[in-house]
């Protein structure tokens, strides 16, 4: 099958970690920024409430955004695992070029005969959109 990496961007940018990353390094810095004014004299606890409610803001909305990772999660390991196309945990629709342009960790990519290929056993996270799933048949 040729390669549909174009196609695939848009698609991979669903479950792409940015906007958790971009989470994590708030909190991470409002963490940092709570902490500091905790060692600083003179700030008012007005001020540390409202670090302190942002910082909660920020945990509440990244759980949710793993909450909803993980269904997305469960559901390519489903699929993964219930493909024709990946009968041995390898896929062999997909041949991505420029695996790391779209998140796929080095580990789980399979080079042969000149193709790179994506184990799904070890990134099922593929699959969660992919529309050539086709079901195993027994
Ligand atoms: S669902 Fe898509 S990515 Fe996953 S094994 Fe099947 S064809 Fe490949």
């Amino acid at each position: 099958m040729e390669s549909l990496e174009e196609g695939l961007y848009s698609s991979v940018s669903l479950v792409s970690t940015t906007e958790l990353e971009t989470q994590l390094n708030s909190l991470r810095e409002e963490a940092k920024a709570l902490r500091q004014a905790l060692e600083t004299e003179g700030q008012s606890s007005a001020q540390l409430k409202v670090r302190l409610e942002r910082l909660e803001s920020i945990t509440s909305s990244l759980e949710r955004e793993l909450s909803w990772r993980n269904v997305a999660k469960s559901q390519g390991i489903w699929k993964s695992k219930r493909c024709s196309h990946a009968v041995t945990g390898t896929c062999d629709a997909w041949h991505i070029n420029e695996p790391d342009k779209l998140g796929i960790p080095s580990e789980a990519v399979i080079e042969t005969e000149g193709r790179k290929r994506v184990s799904v056993t070890k990134f099922p996270e593929l699959c969660i959109v992919c529309p050539l799933y086709e079901p195993l048949r027994s």
